[in-house]
């Protein structure tokens, strides 16, 4: 069954998480106007995406994924000047690392640098978090603030923009693809139950499905592995102001969430291999186990009262770096968020979209 009596689309894009919304977002304001169809498997959004803290720390590891963030939240800053509505919360952000690792930290942010927090800083960073108390041999730092804000409602937008960008464009949610074929310079697009779209260029980004679908194996080929990313709520309403605490040597940060009256604890699982769906992507006791340890080194007071959380699956490449690559069929992968696909996302779609037009121009 053919699904597009219009004709070909110019572009496709696979998956309408972050990755996907922002890489078809960015397409769609190009000029001449493409037409672009975003598809989703589910609803878009609800991937990896709905489950992110949206947390855009100014970090990176290693200087290529620094360079990505930076130019990420340049990027993030000209859309929030086109679109206010995607304004973010700012929150003030304390480092906790060992005094050894204050230099490697400094190298690891952009922006301005970090700085050692004051007594005042520190005496109220106690009333903050509940037994938090500076151990010897390690530094207490303060940068400027950090923004944060929920990247499904961010997909949204910009998935509105697409379809507002020109009147071919369209979104579809509930069409999984399960099979690409090449025809006549094109990509045919089949879904699981038969129906067929087809388009000139392919940009797929499936996430944590990216092991499965269609460009699997050429995931695989690149290192991609799938990881749990969990983060766990603390029913506590954090006091106006509050900043976000970053536990840098555990890979841990809790974030104020005032508005859903609670923080937001963010640990880092070791569950590797694990499947979008699969029962392994609850938390687990292990999980509870692991934030416990880390709260009870920092900040006791929060340890005991771990309440539910949110996790998903992650797609991780070697160096904790996105791929951005081409599949010898021509079509663009943008996958591998790697825990940071959010503040990512915009450097991510931005090389893409540069791949895909250094690639042979499509037949008409
Ligand atoms: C608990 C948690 C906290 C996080 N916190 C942060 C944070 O603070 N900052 C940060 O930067 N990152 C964070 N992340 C990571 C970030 O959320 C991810 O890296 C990012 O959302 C990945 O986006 P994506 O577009 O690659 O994948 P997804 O959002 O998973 O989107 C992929 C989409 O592809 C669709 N799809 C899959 N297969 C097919 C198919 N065959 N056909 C059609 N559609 C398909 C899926 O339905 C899905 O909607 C966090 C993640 C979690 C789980």
């Amino acid at each position: 069954m053919a699904a597009d009596p219009t004709g070909p689309y110019d572009l496709a894009v696979v998956g309408a998480g972050i990755i996907g919304a922002m890489t078809a977002y960015r397409a769609a304001r190009r000029s001449p106007r493409p037409r672009v169809l975003v598809l989703d498997a589910g609803t878009p959004g609800a991937g990896a995406t709905g489950s992110s803290a949206g947390f855009d720390l100014p970090s990176g590891r290693g200087a290529a994924q620094l360079e990505l963030a930076a130019r990420s939240a340049a990027r993030y800053r000209e859309l929030v000047a086109q679109h206010p509505e995607l304004t973010r919360d700012r929150v003030a952000v304390r480092w906790l690392v060992d005094a050894a690792g204050q230099a490697a930290l400094a190298r690891s942010l952009h922006g301005e640098p970090p700085a050692a927090a004051d007594a005042e800083t520190e005496r109220r960073l106690a009333e903050i978090f509940p037994g938090f108390t500076r151990s010897p041999g390690t530094a207490l730092l303060t940068s400027p603030p950090a923004e944060h804000t929920a990247p499904a409602r961010t997909v949204a937008v910009l998935l509105e923009q697409v379809r507002a960008a020109a009147p071919g464009n369209a979104v579809w949610p509930g069409f999984a693809v399960t099979e690409v074929r090449r025809r006549a310079g094109l990509f045919d697009l089949y879904a699981h139950d038969g129906a067929r779209v087809s388009a000139r260029r392919l940009v797929t980004a499936t996430g944590p499905w990216a092991l499965d679908g269609p460009y699997g194996e050429v995931a695989r080929t690149y290192g991609v592995r799938c990881k749990k990313v969990a983060a766990y709520h603390i029913p506590v309403c954090p006091p106006a102001g509050a900043p976000a605490l970053v536990l840098e040597d555990d890979d841990a940060f809790l974030l104020p969430q005032p508005d859903r009256d609670r923080w937001l604890f963010s640990f880092t699982s070791q569950d590797w291999d694990c499947a979008p769906g699969s029962p392994s992507m609850r938390l687990g006791p292990h999980d509870r186990r692991l934030a416990r340890a880390v709260l009870d080194r920092h900040v006791p007071g929060f340890a005991p009262l771990l309440g539910g959380g949110q996790v998903h699956c992650d797609g991780y490449a070697p160096g904790h770096l996105p791929v951005v690559a081409a599949a010898e069929d021509g079509a663009v992968l943008a996958v591998a968020g790697a825990g940071s696909g959010y503040r990512l996302a915009p450097a991510i779609a931005e090389d893409a979209l540069a791949l895909l037009d250094c690639l042979e121009p499509p037949t008409p």
